[in-house]
């Protein structure tokens, strides 16, 4: 990922930052994608696509969310 990355509100500098997701329990879970239109599969779980990443503006606080694909 590139790290030039500016806020499309006040073109502040971008941070990247990590976006969780409370799973069972307080386990903390990087957030994943999946296709709007996957099936849960017998596991429970959806077929993941890839990994959500956020930038959040170190001016505004605006954060933006990049899907990440994943062999
Ligand atoms: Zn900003």
């Amino acid at each position: 990922m590139s790290d030039d990355r500016k806020c499309s509100d006040c073109d502040g500098e971008l941070r990247e930052v990590r976006m969780i997701d409370t799973g069972h329990g307080d386990v903390h879970h990087p957030m994943k994608y999946a296709a709007a239109d996957a099936k849960q599969r017998w596991t429970g779980y959806y077929p993941v696509e890839g990994i959500v990443k956020g930038f959040m503006c170190q001016e505004c606080g605006l954060i933006r969310i990049y899907g990440i694909p994943t062999e």
